[in-house]
């Protein structure tokens, strides 16, 4: 067998290399997104659970392979008890120059709470994900939300000097005639706004092909109203950018439907078991726990890291039509963390 030890960082068989690992703290949320989790939900008993010291020891050792950028997810990050404690401990690496971001994905919920000291501890940008700027349906997307609540920690972040960007999932016949609106909503508080197209993940409620909106649609209206030119900002996301001229704003598309864009994918993602999922539309993963565990010296974790690198594959397939019976993952993605 090769050694793959010897690899100075983390490049896959097809010369992509793993710089942005992205966390899942805990399958846990205090929303029940529609199209992300069933409204009765099994979580992992908390026995599962890396301890918060596992989840650093872990992402040190991926920061030590070349990772740059690691976000904070899940389930909803910020009701991990002690999560502050978790940024802290991670925040060295921003200090000693090792990582080069630390930033989460959040539904906002506990935003208003937490943004003055995310931002003291180094986080400069969060996704806060909100699909509807209507709080009656709102509250029948999360099932559980308030809109004020997240409204609330929108503007604290802003106010302790995090950038904000708007994560949305466009829902057919739900909130695909929003979109100005938000747009205008963003713009005007000098966020930008992503557009996320639904997909197959997880058992629900319901028949996705009924919210599946791709985006290329949204794109063509949205062009009715606003100037759009194409630009080359990236973040080390998925998506692909546009200005818009009248607000001098950014709207973000992440097509992984219509557009695949696995071919520059330079991510992986890790649960809050220690799972190290290689694809977010893939079953094959690598259990990092065991190895995590099994010595205090990180020599076996880096193994099964390099072991799970030389498997990255080359992508997803993800369909969503009506003869696809099955979702093309049953991980929600709660569990691998979004
Ligand atoms: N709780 C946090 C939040 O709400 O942002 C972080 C986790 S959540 C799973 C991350 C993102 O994934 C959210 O923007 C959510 O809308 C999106 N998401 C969840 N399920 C999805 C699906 N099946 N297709 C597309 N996006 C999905």
């Amino acid at each position: 067998m090769t050694n793959l030890a010897s690899r100075p960082a983390m490049i896959d068989p097809f010369g992509r290399h793993v710089t942005y690992l992205r966390v899942s703290v805990t399958d846990r949320c205090d929303f029940r997104c529609v199209y992300c989790m069933a409204e009765h939900m099994t979580f992992l008993p908390k026995a599962d659970l890396l301890s918060l010291e596992e989840l650093d020891r872990l992402c040190s050792a991926f920061i030590a392979k070349g990772v740059k950028k690691l976000r904070l997810t899940g389930g909803e990050p910020l009701v991990r008890k002690n999560i502050l404690w978790l940024v802290e401990a991670l925040s060295r690496h921003l200090r000693s120059g090792a990582l080069e971001e630390l930033t989460l994905t959040t539904n906002g919920s506990q935003l208003a709470k937490y943004a003055g000291e995310l931002a003291r501890l180094g986080v400069k940008r969060i996704n806060v994900s909100v699909d509807t700027l209507d709080p009656a349906k709102f509250r029948k997307i999360t099932r559980w939300g308030e809109l004020a609540k997240v409204e609330e920690g929108i503007e604290a972040a802003r106010v302790a000097g995090l950038k904000v960007k708007l994560n949305a999932v466009a829902l057919k016949g739900v909130n695909e005639h929003e979109f100005d609106d938000m747009i205008a909503y963003a713009h005007a508080k000098g966020m930008d706004l992503t557009l996320i197209e639904t997909m197959p993940l997880g058992e629900i409620e319901g028949d996705r092909t009924d919210q599946y909106l791709p985006l290329s649609i949204v794109r063509a209206r949205l062009m009715n109203r606003w100037t759009l030119t194409d630009i080359p900002f990236r973040t080390s996301g998925p998506a692909r950018y546009v200005r818009v001229e009248e607000t001098g704003g950014k709207i973000g598309f992440i097509t992984p439907l219509t557009h695949n864009f696995c071919e520059s994918c330079n991510r992986v993602r890790i649960t809050c078991t220690g799972q190290l999922y290689m694809c977010l539309g893939q079953e094959d993963m690598a259990d990092l726990r065991a190895p995590l565990r099994a010595s205090k010296d990180d020599g076996l974790v880096n193994a099964a890291i390099d072991e799970a690198i030389g498997r990255k594959p080359k992508g997803h397939d993800f369909v969503i039509d009506r003869r696809a019976q099955k979702p093309a993952v049953s991980r929600h993605m709660s569990v691998t963390g979004g």
